[in-house]
Formats: structure tokens, C-alpha cells, sequence
């Protein structure tokens, strides 16, 4: 069996330990005779798999006592309807920050709920830096201020947490969770797809702070509504059993590697790399403010869109996977997520090296 070096942004590479792991469950998880998959989330072996991995995320990151953690579905899209459901608390107006793709389909869902005040965005939508926080135009009554942390598509990433004052602030962390340490406590409420670094496609992970809950609008529906989905311990109905098991599993991996410390300390050393090479390369570009850049996400280009596809299959056959950019961007794209192994940025710089000179 052959593993390839795959850098897709999502659903993206996971650790082969945890893969292993899932193969040697597969069939008869700890004795149960039967597969995660089979297993009622009411049992007490799924209890204990789903307990197991709140408590490791709820360290990892060191949530307070004040905050739940919620497993949800519908993706981080689901949450660009369920945070202003929840959120606006009896207000009519929310913050966004703009810094890319995601941003931009945030505050679109959120228009269907409240007035979405445009706090930062770049004119002309042209995503390579991450705005002077003195030049947002918040809203004093905003109820909340929502940004994105790690812009995926365009690869611009806050190098710090935003200061907002009192209003909370609201996260999508999806391509960005646990690849360094956070101070929860700067946050109203933190968001991601599990699908980028965290596990499968499946849960969406919900931290938020618990005065913030129990205000819903009236319609929210239920599945949606983070007071009844905390007072149910995310078991409100039945979750995605298989995919809450198996980021579990890549909690415990990042644990043993040092928690999230050791992962900021590696992701910062890949992509460092990478940017040095390309910077210094005279051939690839990347348009990102180098204080803005993204640690999980590598938009490149070519000096010639016209080699593209030569890029991509000389890569393929050697291996490195999934390197084409988002079509909204063209060009490049490497993911570098925790479990993308150091081995895996050499061998994508050397291919680069060896396209540049033969192709130059
Ligand atoms: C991938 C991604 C999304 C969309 O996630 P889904 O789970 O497909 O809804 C939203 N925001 C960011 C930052 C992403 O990277």
C-alpha cells in the first residue's frame, strides 16, 4: 500500500496512527463485539468514546467551566444560520469581518437574520491581508463580532486574537482549530468544521460561552439551538457516532505529541519553510502580507497559469496529492494541516525545485 502526500483543504489528511487505530477497532471496538458504527450513542461504550474526547478537546485547548462544548452537524455553514439564530439575543445587528471566501458566505447567511454591518473587507474583495483593526467600523450595537480566523481559499490568517472590547467575539475556526494554542476566554463563542484538522466530515465542533446561551430566536430549530443541544449533552438526537469516535482518536494523537504547543511549534516550522522557498524561489508566488499568512493553508502561483497542469501531474506522480488551488483563486494550493508530515513540505519543496529549474 502506497500513502500518498495529500494537502487537500478539506476533507483533508488525517494521522496514519489514527487511521490504523480506526482499522484495528474496525470490526470489535475494545471488546464490544461490534464496529463504533453499530453501536447505540445511548450505550455506555459510546458515551464513554464521546465523554472521553469532550474531556481531551475541553484540556487541549483549556476551555473554562464557563463555556460548552458542543458536537453539532451542518457543517460550519450550518453555523452561519444557527450563530445569528442564537446570538442576537433580543438585538438586530451583528458585526462581520471580511478577509475571504468564508467570511463572505458568513455574512450572506447572516443577512437573512439581522442587519449584517460590514465591520472590515478589503475594497475590491482582494483577500491578501488581514485589515488594520484602528479602520473596523463596529457597530456599538452589534450583538456580537464575527471574523474568520484562518481564511482557506485565500490563505490569510489573523496572526492574533482581535480585541472587541465587551461585545463577544465569534470565530470560525474551521481550517485553524488546534493547530496552535488559544485563549478561549478572548472569545463568545469559537466554531469549526471538523473536516480540515480535526477529524472527518461530519461534526462540527461548538464552543461557547454559557450566558450566551437561552435566547434563541423562537424558530431556531431545535437541532440548531445551543442551549437545548447542551442540555443534552450533544445527544439530542443521534450524532455523527463514527466521526465524534474517530476525532477523538486524533485528540489523543495531538496529546501525545505534545498537545497544541508541539503542534503550533511544527506547523509554524512547515510553513515557515515553505514560504522561504517560494519567497526566495524568483519563480512561484504568494500575493498574502507575510505577517498575514496562513500556517495551514499555501496558496501558490506559477510564473505561467499555461503550466499548471504540468505542475499538477509531475506531483501526482510522484505522490504529492491535491495540490490544485480553489477555482476562485487559480493556481496552487498546500495544506499543511497537523497531521501533513514535515517529510511530506520537503518532498513538495524538492518537486518545486526541480520544476522551477526544468521549467524556468
Ligand atoms: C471549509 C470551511 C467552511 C465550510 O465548512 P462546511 O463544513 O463544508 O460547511 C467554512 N469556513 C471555513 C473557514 C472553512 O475552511
Amino acid at each position: 500500500m502506497t500513502r500518498v502526500f495529500n494537502f487537500s483543504a478539506g476533507p483533508a489528511t488525517l494521522p496514519i496512527d489514527v487511521l490504523e487505530q480506526v482499522r484495528n477497532d474496525l470490526l470489535d471496538w475494545n471488546g464490544s463485539g461490534m464496529s463504533v458504527m453499530e453501536m447505540s450513542h445511548r450505550g455506555k461504550e459510546f458515551v464513554a468514546i464521546a465523554e472521553q474526547a469532550t474531556a481531551d478537546l475541553k484540556s487541549l485547548l483549556g476551555v473554562p467551566d464557563n463555556y460548552s462544548i458542543l458536537w453539532m452537524q451542518g457543517g460550519a455553514t450550518g453555523q452561519f444560520s444557527a450563530i445569528p439564530m442564537n446570538l442576537l439575543r433580543g438585538g438586530s445587528t451583528a458585526d462581520y469581518v471580511v478577509t475571504g471566501s468564508w467570511g463572505k458566505k458568513a455574512i450572506k447567511e447572516a443577512g437573512r437574520f439581522c442587519t449584517a454591518n460590514t465591520a472590515a473587507r478589503p475594497v475590491d474583495d482582494v483577500f491578501t491581508h488581514v485589515p488594520a483593526r484602528e479602520q473596523w467600523n463596529l457597530d456599538p450595537n452589534a450583538a456580537y463580532v464575527h471574523y474568520t480566523p484562518n481564511e482557506t481559499i485565500e490563505g490569510v490568517e489573523f496572526p492574533e486574537v482581535p480585541d472587541v472590547g465587551d461585545v463577544p467575539l465569534v470565530a470560525d475556526f474551521s481550517s485553524t482549530f488546534l493547530s496552535r494554542p488559544i485563549d478561549v476566554e478572548r472569545f463568545g463563542l469559537i466554531y469549526a468544521g471538523a473536516q480540515k484538522n480535526l477529524g472527518p466530515a461530519g461534526v462540527t465542533i461548538v464552543i461557547v460561552r454559557n450566558d450566551l446561551l437561552g435566547q434563541a430566536l423562537p424558530q431556531t430549530p431545535t437541532v440548531l439551538d445551543y442551549q437545548q443541544i447542551a442540555a443534552a449533552d450533544s445527544m439530542l438526537n443521534t450524532p455523527p457516532c463514527f466521526a465524534w469516535y474517530v476525532c477523538g482518536l486524533v485528540l489523543q494523537w495531538i496529546k501525545a505529541r505534545g498537545g497544541l504547543p508541539a503542534m503550533a511549534e511544527r506547523n509554524a516550522r512547515k510553513a515557515g519553510k515553505l514560504y522561504d522557498y517560494i519567497d526566495g524561489s524568483g519563480y512561484y508566488r504568494n500575493p498574502v502580507r507575510p505577517s498575514d499568512r496562513s500556517w495551514m493553508n499555501v496558496p501558490f502561483t506559477l510564473p505561467d497559469a499555461g503550466l499548471d497542469a504540468a505542475f499538477l501531474a509531475g506531483a501526482g506522480e510522484i505522490g504529492l496529492s491535491t495540490l490544485k488551488g480553489h477555482r476562485s483563486v487559480g493556481g496552487m494550493r498546500a495544506s499543511l494541516y497537523n497531521a501533513m508530515p514535515e517529510a511530506g513540505v520537503d518532498a513538495l519543496i524538492d518537486y518545486m525545485k526541480e520544476f522551477a529549474r526544468t521549467n524556468g
